[in-house]
């Protein structure tokens, strides 16, 4: 039994940022080749703190979905999964032991050798009629930034390429760094040059700052009149949405996990958690905003606010995918980046089976029921302040200075709609969902959107004393 657990970085304000990440969850789910897969986010919900506890089984392997090796991958998710780690990862990945599961973390994706191959499907999507003799290949990356080191590995498949000899040239150019892309027509010789982005997703940069910089019009640009006469340029989408990424996050899972494991267990606390939340949706439950109620051999799921409302005014959404992408939107389309604030839509209800009510409650209350159960049997840890705020690295290492008045001040706006209850503020919460209380949801330990927003009260008061 083995659970895959795909790693991004979220947003607190851009509900399409995880849109990547769900979409390769999505599909590696429905290969079926692992028993279970999982996301988590820096910034969204599972965290990074979170996620383990949320996986069913006791063998887990961790992929960080990111172009190249860098701050988040070396530092960041290591450190908030607890790995031990810090700094960068060796090629089999790092193993080990985590509130008794066996965790394997790996390098990013976008490392994997089999990236050249994403490299030329996008390059032959761009331009079918790819020809040795006229045609070139630029391999365009964004250039190392303080987060990122993401020209080596751009490098290292312009190399892989080049070998392969499909192309007449192969380039390779930086939006941030020498050589710039910019300046591509004095080293490009080809009549036709193709381009692919090495970049995750589709975003700022391959919609406007890549097009703006090289003057491209659409997927196809004549260029007339240049150093080499006339060039046409070939567009391609970015390598990190082509589906053949799927491939190698499955081939990444399998070195990490070697031939010779055989698959781990049923954790039990995890277990134990969900079969107390079944026996008491077999009845009805009230947990958080929403009931939770059996429905002719099914379970349905609704807000609280809309009980007794006749099915035919509420929108029916059948799978747990379904509820993900309702709950992401409060009623006004506004971002719910905390999923447990209390803005939850009214005007819906799922109709789902055992397993998918499951999934479909991780999706509207990420680890509520594994930390409530926790709780419920006093053995959830909580991470006060201090530890939190030591914690936090790069831009978020100023929230250390954060005085508990400017910290109480900014959880009191951010955490006063909020369901859950502090416990890392010693807040005291007697009594969980579990014991027939539905806003009875700990908090364990401060989350990011607070981390940012403290971090926020801070600058703002540095810079208001500056003025
Ligand atoms: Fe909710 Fe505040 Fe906890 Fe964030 S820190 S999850 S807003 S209670």
């Amino acid at each position: 039994m083995r659970s895959l657990v795909l790693i991004g970085h979220g947003s607190h304000l851009n509900p399409e940022s995880a849109s990547a990440v769900y979409a390769y969850a999505d599909l590696l789910r429905a290969q079926g080749l692992f028993d279970e897969v999982v996301e988590g986010y820096w910034k969204e919900e599972p965290s990074l703190r979170q996620v383990l506890r949320t996986v069913q089984y006791t063998d887990v392997t961790v992929i960080p979905m990111f172009i190249s090796e860098g701050y988040f991958t070396e530092t960041v998710i290591p450190r908030e999964l607890g790995l031990g780690h810090q700094g960068p990862v060796p090629p089999q990945g790092v193993a080990r032991v985590i509130g008794g599961r066996t965790v394997r973390y790996t390098l990013p994706y976008g490392v994997h050798p089999r990236m050249s191959e994403v490299i030329l499907a996008r390059a032959r999507e761009a331009y079918p009629d790819i020809r040795a003799e006229d045609t070139a290949l630029i391999v365009l990356g964004h250039g190392t930034t303080r987060n990122e080191n993401s020209n080596k590995v751009v490098y290292q498949n312009a190399e892989r390429l080049r070998q392969g000899g499909e192309f007449a040239e192969v380039h390779t150019f930086f939006l941030d760094e020498e050589p710039k892309v910019v300046g591509w027509q004095e080293h490009v010789k080809a009549r036709h040059v193709v381009l692919v982005p090495f970049f995750a997703s589709e975003g700022w940069h391959t919609l406007e700052t890549i097009p703006e910089d090289i003057g491209l019009t659409g997927p196809v640009t004549v260029f007339e009149d240049g150093p080499h006469g006339t060039q046409t340029v070939y567009y391609s989408k970015p390598v990190g949405t082509h589906p053949a990424v799927a491939e190698v996050i499955v081939q990444l899972a399998e070195e990490a996990h070697g031939a010779s494991s055989q698959g781990g267990d049923i954790e039990r606390g995890h277990h134990d958690a969900w079969s107390a939340l079944m026996q008491l949706a077999s009845d009805s439950l009230r947990l958080g905003e929403v009931l939770v109620r059996p429905a002719d051999g099914l379970y349905e799921i609704r807000h609280a606010l809309d009980e007794g409302k006749a099915n035919e005014g509420l929108k029916t959404v059948v799978t747990p995918e379904g509820v993900r992408d309702h709950v992401r939107l409060d009623e006004r389309g506004e971002y719910r980046p905390v999923h447990t604030l209390r803005n939850l839509a009214r005007g819906w209800r799922a109709v789902l089976s055992a397993p998918d009510l499951q999934r479909a409650l991780h999706y509207l209350y990420p680890a509520v029921v594994e930390e409530s159960y926790a709780h419920h049997h006093h053995a959830l840890r909580c991470t006060p302040w201090a530890a939190t705020a030591r914690r936090q690295t790069g831009i978020y290492a100023k929230v250390q200075k954060a005085t508990p008045q400017q910290v109480e001040t900014v959880a009191r706006d951010v955490c006063g709609s909020c369901l859950k209850t502090r416990l890392w503020a010693d807040q005291v919460l007697n009594r969980t969902f579990f014991a027939g209380v539905p806003g009875g949801i700990p908090c364990a330990e401060a989350c990011t959107l607070l981390v940012a927003e403290v971090r926020e009260e801070i600058s703002g008061k540095a810079a208001a004393a500056h003025d």
